[in-house]
């Protein structure tokens, strides 16, 4: 029976039914019988890089069985559509963890092997594809291991390959250890953007995680104000179990509940909240992860229009004066988010072609209400792209595509191997 799927941003809404594979051997004649276009995920990427041209999907997440785990050399080699969180809650008591996770544990394999993900340890880890050792892809009627020594183009290609080279069924990921599941965060607010500059300096030489929330509607001598979060996995510390709150979004409301005095409020309580000193506390990696997680369905609060995350990065050289224009372009149009994060990238390669993190800054926002955001993401756009930078596909609903083609000079090599049967929405918008 086919299911109604959306993306995470719920934009754009074009509708999209999906029917869900079971076992791996039932991949050919599943193919054969749906006809899908794009292999899906959890669909937690925002835009529409994981909606299919044909409105049919082919929904990987019940192929979520731990095929092998080697605990003493930290490999693990598991099915395509387990989640971030289920793999993780499998190795963690063993004393391993994923080497990068970006800030949702719903977040399927294959899925953040497509987009080839970061988390806040970039700087230090590189990307999720720079951990990958192996992987089984099925295309135009082959089923293909691949890794660095055997169909390594294909390898390369599949890595931040937008799911287009064909459908992931299994991946072998090299571990990292670790020695507790919990986190030791240091929580330090900060007054401005040169102060987060420094702040950045500091932690990533001497901490493996840094993120900052960003508050994007201070004016003024508080422009730029946040606070940084830096983290790193305790060394001691006694098991614990972490039991989420049970909060969530039951429905979509009428209206979206993200408007500038929701958000101005929100602002100034999160920032005026947190202690004027940096704080250390030690807690379970979950919440200091997958912040966000703990709310089930947050996405439903922008209402029945969705919303779009923007999410560039600058490389190092320009990144003060562009990501000041980007704050100051979105504080002129009147629009802001209360949930605008700032990272520091680092320059370790990724083996993938379309990897979208570079060495420099990146800045993410939340906007309500897309469709009436244009002549702002153009303005963006510009900023970005004259300080050399680029734009996520995996947060994407409107990128122009030059820019698209500017920003990833390697995309014809991924168009090559392109499996003709697949094709995404955000494809053919940005390619053709
Ligand atoms: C709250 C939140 C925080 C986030 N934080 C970050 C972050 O810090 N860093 C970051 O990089 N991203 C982040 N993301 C984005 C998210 O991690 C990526 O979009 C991820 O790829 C989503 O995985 P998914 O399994 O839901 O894939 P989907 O969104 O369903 O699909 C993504 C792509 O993967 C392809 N795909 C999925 N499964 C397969 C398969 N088995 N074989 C081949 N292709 C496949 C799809 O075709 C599509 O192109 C965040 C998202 C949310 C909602």
């Amino acid at each position: 029976m086919s299911e109604s799927r959306q993306s995470w941003g719920r934009y754009p809404a074009i509708h999209q039914s999906s029917e869900s594979l079971q076992w791996r051997d039932e991949l050919p004649a599943r193919l054969a019988q749906w006809q899908p276009g794009l292999p899906f995920g959890r669909g937690r990427s925002y835009g529409d890089v994981c909606l299919a041209h044909n409105q049919r999907l082919l929904d990987m997440s019940s192929l979520n069985r731990v095929i092998a785990f080697d605990r003493h050399q930290g490999r693990i080699r598991a099915e395509a559509g387990i989640s971030l969180y289920d793999l993780l809650t499998v190795m963690v008591p063993a004393g391993w963890f994923l080497p990068v996770v970006p800030g949702t544990g719903h977040a399927t394999l294959g899925g953040a092997i497509a987009n080839d993900v970061h988390g806040k340890n970039h700087h230090r880890n590189g990307t999720f594809g720079c951990h990958i050792e192996r992987l089984a892809l099925w295309r135009e009627g082959q089923l293909l291991e691949c890794s660095a020594s055997d169909n390594p183009a294909l390898f390369q290609a599949t890595i931040g390959g937008l799911g287009l080279t064909g459908y992931i069924l299994w991946a072998e990921i090299r571990l990292q250890a670790v020695s507790t599941s919990q986190i030791d965060a240091i929580t330090h607010r900060f007054h401005n953007l040169d102060d987060f500059f420094d702040l950045a300096d500091q932690y990533d030489s001497s901490h493996e995680y840094g993120v900052a929330w960003l508050d994007c509607l201070a004016s003024g001598k508080d422009r730029g104000r946040g606070v940084y979060f830096a983290g790193q996995h305790a060394r001691y510390a006694e098991p614990s179990r972490w039991r989420p709150l049970p909060l969530g979004m039951p429905l979509t409301p009428p209206l979206s509940l993200v408007n500038p005095l929701s958000l101005r409020a929100f602002n100034y309580l999160y920032w005026h909240t947190k202690p004027a000193r940096p704080t250390l506390a030690r807690g379970p990696y979950q919440p200091y992860f997958f912040p966000l997680d703990s709310i089930s369905h947050w996405n439903r609060m922008y209402g029945p229009r969705g919303f779009q995350q923007y999410q560039c990065v600058i490389p190092s050289a320009h990144e003060r004066e562009a990501i000041a224009s980007l704050l100051d372009a979105i504080a002129e149009a009147r629009q802001g988010s209360f949930l605008a994060v700032l990272k520091r990238c680092g320059d370790v390669p990724s083996p993938g072609l379309l990897s979208f993190p570079m060495a420099g800054t990146s800045l993410a926002l939340d906007f309500p209400s897309p469709q009436r955001l244009q002549p702002l993401f153009e303005r963006l756009d510009a900023i970005v792209r004259d300080a050399g930078g680029r734009l996520y596909p995996a947060k994407d609903a409107h990128m122009q595509a030059d820019d698209f083609r500017h920003f990833y000079p390697r995309w014809q090599d991924v168009e090559q191997w392109r499996d003709q049967h697949i094709q995404s929405l955000f494809w053919q918008r940005v390619t053709q």
